[in-house]
């Protein structure tokens, strides 16, 4: 009996055991599911945080660099490598192994020796001629020790490419005012000094004087429509504007010009209607009609004429048989004071903007602006300008 009860005892205490092992291994497979649960957890937090990071730094405008305590790139981002031309990976590599910028190494050295550089103008070293502003800083940890160096780097290409061309408008307005006012002023001392008392030499020095101060007022004038139009300080008052009168009307203006050169100015413009500024659009033409007659032939024609296009523009051109543009010069005639031949265009008058203020004005009503030529067979200006819609 006591046999059997002891027996019966064991099994129960070897079924509790095993129960008990059961639920406890249930337990632990439970507690490290979600062990493994809580890390995975914490893994993709850390990946999401960092592909955060990343698409931060990337989608930066500004070229980043983070540089590690012994000077190796630790991160760049996407407009760096950009900046630099830069594809492949450039971590764990120096400055100079990257980019052999030996100028951005020494920044670095300074940064380490002064803790910060900022507003660092620094002209890359290839042909592309491309200027970067860089803010550079020390990076140290809560204890106070140096950690790295970040480099935050600005595109300043454009805006030095802008101070340029400020710089060689402002040279460029100071020379044209400058020759006909030395003119000027060494006639009339000519004059003072006894020459006036030749009447035959004083009239002939006075006419010069006089085309000169005409120049002055003419390049003067020229200036201020191109400073307002740059400045879209002009409103355009947009009207149904006929083409055609308006062509007869910049021909009548300029006859006695024509004439002089014994030219003939032929109007071919259909009945054409654009939605314009009368008074802007006939300064484009009397400009294209001008240089037509001043670099025309002698004895040649002047033609305008025109269609519609595309259903909602008019393209005019003017058209004249000269000696043409040279190829080289067919993209820069439109900039401000090119001339293909600088004596030739001061003899006849010009001020090197007339086709500049063509431009802008054409670009103002939404129009383009272009020229054909091939040399010796005279050049054709085109512009384009948008046509009356309908109603
Ligand atoms: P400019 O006052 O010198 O005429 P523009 O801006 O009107 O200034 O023209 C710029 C240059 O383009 C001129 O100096 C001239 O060399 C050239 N050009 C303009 N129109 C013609 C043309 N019809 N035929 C040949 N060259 C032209």
């Amino acid at each position: 009996m006591w046999f059997i009860l002891f027996i019966l005892a064991l099994i129960a205490a070897v079924a509790i055991h095993f129960w008990w092992r059961a639920k406890f291994n249930a337990q632990q497979g439970q507690r490290t599911a979600e062990l493994e649960g809580f890390q995975r957890h914490q893994l993709q937090t850390s990946v999401d945080a960092k592909a955060q990071q990343q698409v931060l730094f990337n989608s930066m405008l500004e070229g980043l660099l983070l540089l590690d305590r012994n000077r190796k790139i630790y991160l760049a981002n996407r407009a760096f490598k950009n900046l630099f031309g830069l594809k492949t990976e450039l971590r764990g590599k120096t400055i100079l192994e990257a980019l052999r910028v030996h100028e951005l190494d020494e920044l670095v050295n300074q940064v380490e020796a002064k803790g910060q550089v900022l507003n660092y103008e620094l002209k890359l070293p290839d042909l592309s001629e491309r200027w970067l502003q860089v803010n550079a800083a020390a990076v140290s940890n809560s204890a106070g020790e140096r950690e790295g160096t970040i480099l935050v780097f600005h595109d300043l290409t454009r805006l030095k490419q802008l101070e340029r061309t400020r710089e060689e408008f402002v040279a460029n307005v100071s020379h044209e005012l400058r020759t006909p006012l030395s003119l000027i002023k060494g006639y009339v001392e000519t004059l003072l000094d006894g020459a006036r008392n030749n009447p035959e030499v004083a009239e002939r020095f006075l006419k010069i004087i006089e085309r000169n101060t005409q120049r002055l007022d003419l390049l003067i004038q020229d200036l201020l429509t191109i400073s307002a139009l740059e400045s879209e300080r002009i409103k355009l008052d947009l009207q149904s504007t006929k083409l055609r009168p308006l062509v007869e009307k910049v021909f009548a203006d300029l006859n006695s010009r024509a004439e002089n050169k014994s030219m003939t100015l032929v109007n071919e413009l259909p009945e054409l209607i654009a939605t314009a500024d009368l008074n802007r659009v006939d300064q484009v033409l009397a400009n294209l009609v001008d240089n037509a007659i001043k670099y025309g032939r002698a004895q040649g024609r002047v033609i305008v004429g025109g269609k519609k296009v595309d259903g909602d523009k008019v393209e005019i051109f003017v058209q004249d048989d000269g000696p043409g543009i040279p190829p080289e010069s067919l993209d820069r005639v439109f900039e401000r004071f090119y001339r293909v031949d600088k004596a030739r265009s001061r003899d006849q008058g010009g001020t090197g903007l007339g086709l500049s203020i063509v431009k802008h004005i054409v670009q103002a009503h939404g129009g383009e602006a272009w020229v054909k030529s091939e040399p010796g067979q005279g050049a054709t200006f085109f512009f384009t300008l948008p046509a009356e819609i309908a109603t």
